[in-house]
């Protein structure tokens, strides 16, 4: 089995220099990222297994980074590590989508064993979500319908993953805007786009297969209808 993959978001080099040396020798496969685009960077091409995460960071609060991988449907376990140590901020933390909370200074130890309890809580979880035949994985990004893996682009996988959390309701291009592409301004109006990735994914996930999961709600959007069997 490969080595279990770790993100570590720290912009204080001494701490993060000590911290990747430790878990490099504890057998993990760790990744660094010192700012917060670093760290969206980072995930954006592969989702580790756990992340920890500094809320100081020099670009953006930790704390928003995370609500925003959350928003976006990022589930793998979040390790909030931070010098604050006031109860406000874990509470805050800990409802952002923090799975568990150490305070510098710490010993390497502790973080370890935090670590570890989260990798083993997380690893009984299933990711993977079904509609129909369709199998989606959030944590891998892996898509598979009817035996058959489908290759996605990044934002092809983020659309079919908010089409299938959203599964069986009418979903917007004002809300595809907003939670996927991330766009807020209605100065900038991307409904072209979104169709055209829609059509793409339609191609891949539909068009080869008997049974159409997407369909266009005229007027309104899309919606991915779970199959009556
Ligand atoms: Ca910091």
């Amino acid at each position: 089995m490969a080595s279990e993959s770790i993100l570590f978001v720290e912009d204080d080099a001494r701490v993060a220099d000590a911290v990747i040396k430790g878990l490099a020798e504890s057998g993990y496969d760790v990744r660094h990222a010192t700012s917060g685009r670093g760290a969206r960077t980072q995930l954006d091409q592969r989702c580790p297994d756990l992340m920890i995460l500094d809320l100081g960071l020099p670009d953006i609060d930790g704390l928003d980074l995370l609500a925003e991988c959350r928003a976006g449907g990022m589930s793998i376990p979040v390790l909030i590590l931070t010098a604050r140590d006031q109860l406000d901020d874990k509470v805050r933390g800990l409802e952002s989508g923090g799975d568990d909370y150490l305070v510098k200074p710490f010993a390497f130890a502790e973080l370890l064993a935090r670590i570890r309890s989260l990798l083993r809580r997380s690893s009984g979880v299933s990711a993977e979500t079904r509609v129909g035949d369709l199998r989606i994985d959030l944590v891998k990004r892996d898509v598979v319908r009817d035996g058959q893996e489908i290759v996605l682009t990044q934002r092809e996988f983020d659309l079919l993953a908010y089409l299938v959390r959203n599964r069986n309701e009418n979903v917007t291009r004002d809300m595809l805007a907003r939670d996927v592409w991330k766009i807020t301004s209605r100065a900038t109006p991307i409904d072209n786009v979104i169709d055209v990735h829609m059509s793409h994914l339609r191609e891949k996930v539909d068009k080869p297969f008997s049974v159409r999961l997407i369909k266009t709600i005229r007027g309104i959007g899309y919606r991915l209808e779970e199959p009556s069997s």
